[in-house]
């Protein structure tokens, strides 16, 4: 795939509808950089190797959009996991093999966007969702008790609002145990804005 390296992060240059076509055909990680991620990148080394784990890396920033372009190798498009979302479940909306867990926002707000979801593309499609506790992510059997309930959910994608880096260390940690799931998203704040 054409990639534009910034710094130490190489950036997919395609287009959102392509993405969105080859999530469909192969499923994958999705991580969306921007500059807060691009500075830890520079001093969080697990989360360096973690994004090594990714199978998409898209441009979700207008300051890496124009630094691409300084570099002489434009990036198409700008792809904001805020878009991708909603994008997302629109164009698979038909599809109904494609069902969605959301993990991750304030208690009950997660259920809100399930609902909203739902009623927008007029099927269960959102099949579960779960807001973990402040500081889940170093219970062992908390994350087990997670990836449980989203093996019974039998959903196909998994989109993860938990801010960055803890949704894209959780996502290549617990990966390997998701055995319904083909579509990973790390979407930061999107949970809350589906919400609304
Ligand atoms: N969040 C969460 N659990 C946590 C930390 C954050 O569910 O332990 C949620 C928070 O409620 C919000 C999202 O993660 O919905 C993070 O949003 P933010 O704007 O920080 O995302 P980013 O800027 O990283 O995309």
């Amino acid at each position: 795939m054409n990639t534009v390296k910034i710094l130490n992060v190489n950036i997919d240059n395609l287009s959102q509808d392509e993405l969105l076509q080859k999530l469909g055909q192969r499923g994958g990680v999705v991580f969306t950089p921007n500059v807060d991620h691009l500075v830890n990148l520079q001093r969080d080394e697990e989360f360096y190797q973690i994004y090594q784990n990714s199978d998409y890396r898209v441009c979700d920033s207008q300051v890496l959009y124009y630094a691409s372009r300084l570099l002489g190798q434009p990036i198409r498009e700008k792809i904001s996991g805020s878009d991708l979302f909603p994008a997302f479940y629109t164009h698979y909306k038909n599809c109904e093999n494609t069902t969605i867990f959301l993990l991750g926002a304030a208690e009950g707000v997660a259920a809100r966007a399930q609902e909203k979801i739902n009623s927008i593309v007029g099927r269960n499609m959102v099949v579960d969702t779960y807001s973990p506790p402040y500081g889940f992510e170093k219970d062992e059997v908390e994350c087990q008790r997670i990836v449980d309930r989203i093996n019974q959910s039998k959903a196909t994608v998994l989109a993860v609002g938990l801010g960055a880096p803890k949704q894209e260390k959780w996502i290549v940690k617990h990966k390997h145990k998701l055995k319904n799931i083909r579509v990973f998203l790390a979407i930061g704040a999107s949970i809350d804005f589906e919400a609304g």
